[in-house]
């Protein structure tokens, strides 16, 4: 018996030198393996060669057997394995898989974005400043959109009261880093982008390269610090700003560009508002799905950017008033002795348009 499991390592020992393929060098071995069932099957029982083979099939049997199910194991996991992890071939950089084409194929029919409008999303780098109410929708919507990259700022975790409007973070993330939570959302929403989180607050220190990295910004944050700061760093750096605020039942938002014409955030909201005057969520309370409305609208004026599809929110303040169902759309303009933008010279603006 000894002796025919030693020719079997041989066989696949010789086999494994000459690179013979692993399938022939199994059927070498069953062809054997079926010799000695046979011959056990077919010689009387004292023949001295089934005496020299063990005696008996049944220990050939449950050996076969006990290898037939550790080749089945292993076949099964590598298949498994295969259809989580399909094989594609190698695409030149930044060329869409057929199942990106498949994914955003009702942003492709539309005239407006098409094949080369896709293009410029995947190429975008897009950041957004906080992951609550109104970045919880629009981290969404650019993710599911296929923007190709995302970043997303925020010092905060995730609180049970924060869920009633907060759609991107879930219950078994509570106490979780919300922008590592909100990372977590977009990628199981869309692995064909990439999601950066950076769990700390916006400061002057970082903001600057921060924004330097990304072609656009949106701002969701909720405090008049973090909204004058994200500003300022986006005039200097000629990036584009999408803003949106938030009070109990209405939203506003509008597209702060001065590069490109228009005013800045702070050409139109110069002041700090009386304390008081402007109460939190916290304080006031919030509609749920009013950040929903608010949020995917920056994720819209955000793809339209980013494609150069319609006519963007520049120079104009859309107010949504949800508790009546009411839009209304004020025109902005620049205020004289800006201090953010009313010094930079129209020369200072280099930067290309994002949407040629
Ligand atoms: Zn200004």
């Amino acid at each position: 018996m000894t002796l025919i499991l030693v020719m079997m390592a041989a066989v696949w020992a010789v086999g494994a030198w000459l690179k013979t393929p692993v399938g022939q060098r199994l059927a070498v071995i069953a062809v054997i393996w079926a010799g000695v069932i046979v011959e056990h099957l077919v010689l009387p029982a004292e023949h001295p060669l089934r005496q020299a083979t063990g005696g008996s099939a049944q220990v050939w049997l449950v050996l076969g057997g006990a290898v037939a199910l550790v080749l089945a194991y292993r076949f099964g996991i590598a298949r498994l394995r295969d259809r989580a992890a399909p094989k594609e071939p190698d695409l030149p950089a930044g060329a869409f898989r057929p199942a990106e084409l498949d994914r955003y194929a009702r942003h492709i029919l539309l005239r407006e974005i098409g094949g080369p409008g896709q293009r410029r999303l995947k190429d975008a780098r897009v950041l957004v400043v906080g992951a609550g109410g109104l970045g919880a929708p629009a981290l969404l919507y650019l993710a599911a959109a296929g923007v190709g990259r995302i970043g997303v700022i925020d010092d905060d975790v995730v609180e049970s009261s924060n869920l009633q409007r907060q759609v991107i973070h879930a219950d078994a993330r509570l106490g979780m880093a919300k922008a590592q939570s909100a990372v977590i959302a977009m990628q199981a929403l869309n692995p064909f982008v990439e999601a950066r989180s950076y769990t700390r607050r916006l400061t002057p220190e970082i903001a600057g390269d921060l924004f330097g990295e990304h072609d656009l910004i949106l701002d969701g944050s909720d405090n008049f610090d973090t909204r004058e700061l994200v500003n300022r760093v986006a005039v200097q750096l000629c990036k584009p700003l999408i803003a949106g605020a938030l009070t109990q039942w209405e939203g506003q938002i509008s597209l702060y560009d001065p590069a490109r014409g228009g005013p800045c955030h702070a050409c139109v909201f110069p002041q700090r508002p009386a304390p008081g005057l402007v109460p939190t969520c916290a304080e006031a309370g919030v509609a749920g799905p009013l950040p929903g409305v608010v949020g995917s609208m920056m994720a819209l004026e955000a793809v339209k950017a980013i494609t150069g599809a319609g006519e963007g929110l520049r120079g104009r303040l859309l107010l949504f008033d949800g508790l009546h169902g009411e839009n209304r759309v004020i025109s902005l303009r620049k205020r004289p002795g800006c201090p953010v933008c009313g010094n930079l010279h129209p020369d200072g603006w280099t930067v290309p348009d994002p949407a040629p």
